[in-house]
């Protein structure tokens, strides 16, 4: 997998250079968190991937969610109803074709968790699982562990992405620009990887992959204030093209910033069309890949 090429230096436009390693993959997933987990395992089964974290493998805002996760798990409740609650709870933001999608994947998302060995809690005379109603759902539909719910999750997808046999976890590594043909001088605009900083060793190296995922969590340092942590925010949104790759599905996520007032980042920068993916936590999915 890895192999003896060529490097890049930080900020150079030129991609070869004589002599140090490239490691190739066939997905590079930028981000370890429930998003980047999850979909490490799901392409993991049939190709190489490679997972990247600036910081420990569990240090993302996932590890600190604590309510549950919402899906419609019993008979007296429905989708359309989980689709209306929060319709309604959105007041006017969410898109409805997105709510719908997430909706409709709750049930089988929870279920493939379960089967991963998620430990939820369950009833005290354990005839199922334990579920909570918060906020504006209209039924008993959120699944949690404890009142950890994140960690739970988190350690639980982390410990298999650690095992699994296709996935190599680069931990302390910061991808610092992607690399779009344009820069190597070649035709179009694909992503052929990112370049990754080594925060122990100071080091930039090249990671070169078919599909480059950024799963790099919220946004909530978008706004002035914002409950999430500081370190696992995103530090992508500058890059040239990611905004216009990633606000589609942003808009859509889910990054728990109830104490935002003042939005700090202009929008209004002209992103360029980039082959960068993006994967969403909420919905525990990326596009077709
Ligand atoms: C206190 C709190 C409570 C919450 N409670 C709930 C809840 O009850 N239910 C719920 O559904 N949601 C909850 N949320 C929201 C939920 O935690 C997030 O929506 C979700 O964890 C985001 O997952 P993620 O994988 O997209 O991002 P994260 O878990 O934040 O992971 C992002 C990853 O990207 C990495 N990264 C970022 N930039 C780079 C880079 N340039 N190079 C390399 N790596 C990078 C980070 O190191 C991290 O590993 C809560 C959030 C917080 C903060």
């Amino acid at each position: 997998m890895t192999s003896l090429v060529r490097e890049t230096a930080l900020h150079s436009r030129k991609f070869i250079q004589p002599w140090v390693l490239m490691q190739q993959y066939d997905v590079l997933i930028i981000g370890s968190g429930l998003a980047g987990l999850t979909l490490a395992l799901k392409v993991g089964q049939d190709r190489k991937v490679c997972l990247i974290s600036k910081r420990g493998i569990n240090d993302g805002s996932s590890n600190w969610a604590q309510g549950g996760i919402a899906a419609v798990l019993t008979d007296d409740d429905s989708t359309e109803a989980h689709i209306q609650d929060t319709l309604i709870a959105g007041a006017g933001l969410c898109d409805a074709a997105v709510t719908r999608l997430v909706a409709e994947h709750g049930r089988e998302t929870v279920e493939w968790l379960i089967a991963e060995g998620v430990p939820f809690t369950r009833e005290e005379d354990n005839s199922g699982f334990h579920l909570t109603r918060e906020g504006g759902h209209s039924h008993r539909r959120i699944i949690h562990a404890a009142d950890a719910t994140g960690h739970a999750v988190q350690k639980t997808l982390a410990e298999k992405v650690q095992q699994h046999p296709n996935i190599t976890v680069l931990e302390e590594h910061i991808a610092v620009d992607l690399i779009t043909a344009g820069k190597v001088n070649m035709e179009g605009s694909a992503c052929l990887g990112a370049y990754v900083l080594n925060n122990l060793t100071g080091k930039v190296s090249t990671i070169a992959a078919q599909q480059t995922v950024l799963a790099t969590g919220g946004a909530g340092k978008v706004y002035l204030y914002t409950t999430n942590l500081t370190f696992p925010r995103v530090t992508v949104w500058p890059w040239p093209g990611v905004l216009a790759a990633a606000l589609p599905i942003w808009s859509s996520s889910s990054f728990t910033p109830p104490a935002c007032t003042i939005p700090r980042l202009s929008l209004s920068s002209s992103p360029r069309r980039c082959a960068v993916k993006v994967a969403c936590s909420s919905c525990l999915m990326a596009d077709a890949l």
